[in-house]
């Protein structure tokens, strides 16, 4: 089969590799339709220990597909299935399993090979976190549950409730899937970003009200002035940039949570205000993966419709241009861009 394989940092090949066959409790999937994702670009420039702790190995982890062909052993799916296949599957039964925080677990097996013809689903992932779809779910809908997740983790978290205002910094993907979520759930969305291109594909897509940072003199004041002076109900970082992540702490209201959704690079800090984190009761929360339930839960959403995150697919490409699909990501001339095998 034709496969984008990752070698290391910089080097992802196109190339030929066995097709795979299942072992047992193993189940092989035809990719229908795989995603591109922010983590990808982040890996691709510096590789992953945690995601991708061996090379080569078939890149991608966001992905829905058909099952072909079913190992041995395993159970609950069959050949003709259509599913949509997390990244990772928690052991169960470690301390943080045991305590209901599976994304934690000390010991999460991590699935790639989305940008593959097929891929093989080994017996963890087949019994806890692959999902079975409905007849008309379309493929690159179901690819967003794996993202969604996440974004629903922390939402979930910072428990987001009609009526709040919720600023989110930063307006990639996941900014934006956790505004969809936060507008499902009647809060006040307001995103915040510096304009180009992706700017104005989300603009047009009307998910919340959007903010160029570069026309506030202070983004901190800016939130103060759209929310009345209050700083918003909750604040989230979805940049990943530690100075962001102080401008959500100042921005959040009195008795108001932060969410550090987006993951800064190894090694870097932040400068905590400790009267406003002990006088304002602040909630300041990581968020980080996700969990089987939540995968459950956002597959629902998504053929609810309760959440259509089907508009930021802004490309649709083959396997072959899996790496201009990355550099454009990079360059933020893309949301998501759809590959279809
Ligand atoms: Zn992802
Ligand atoms: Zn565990």
């Amino acid at each position: 089969m034709r496969a984008a394989v990752f070698y290391g940092p910089n080097d992802l090949r196109y190339e030929r590799v066995p097709t795979p066959a299942p072992s047992r409790g193993e189940v092989v999937v035809r990719v229908e339709a795989a995603l591109t994702c922010g983590t990808d670009v982040k890996t691709l420039r510096r590789g992953h220990p945690v995601m991708i702790p061996h090379v080569p190995t078939v890149f991608g982890h966001e992905l829905a597909g058909t099952v072909i062909a079913v190992g041995e052993g395993a159970r609950g799916l069959r050949e003709g299935d259509r599913v949509v296949a997390a990244n990772s599957a928690p052991c169960g039964w470690c301390a943080l399993c045991r305590a209901g925080r599976p994304n934690l677990c000390e010991d999460l097996l991590f699935v790639n090979g989305a940008y593959g013809e097929y891929i093989a689903l080994p017996p963890r992932l087949v019994e806890k976190n692959v999902v079975r779809l409905m007849q008309g779910t379309p493929a690159a809908r179901a690819a967003f549950a794996e993202p969604l997740a996440c974004a629903l983790l922390g939402v979930e978290r910072a428990r987001v409730e009609a009526g709040q205002t919720v600023a989110i910094f930063g307006h990639g993907p996941l900014g934006c899937l956790i505004a969809l979520l936060a507008t499902a759930r009647k809060a006040r969305v307001i995103l915040l970003g510096k304009r180009g291109w992706r700017f104005e594909r989300v603009r047009e897509l009307g998910l919340a009200e959007i903010v160029d940072t570069l026309e506030l003199p202070d983004i901190v004041d800016g939130v103060r002035v759209l929310t009345a002076g209050r700083g918003a109900d909750v604040t989230v970082d979805a940049t990943g940039r530690p100075e962001v992540w102080e401008q959500a702490i100042a921005a959040v209201g009195k008795g108001g949570t932060v969410l550090f959704f987006g993951g800064c690079a190894p090694g870097t800090a932040v400068r905590l205000d400790t009267r406003r984190a002990h006088y304002d009761e602040l909630t300041l929360l990581g968020a980080f993966h996700h969990t089987p339930e939540l995968i459950r839960k956002a597959v629902d959403l998504l053929e609810s419709e309760m959440v259509v995150p089907d508009g930021l697919i802004t490309h649709r490409m083959g396997l072959a241009e899996v790496r201009l699909a990355l550099e454009l990501m990079a360059r933020g001339d893309a949301l998501k861009v759809l590959i279809e095998p």
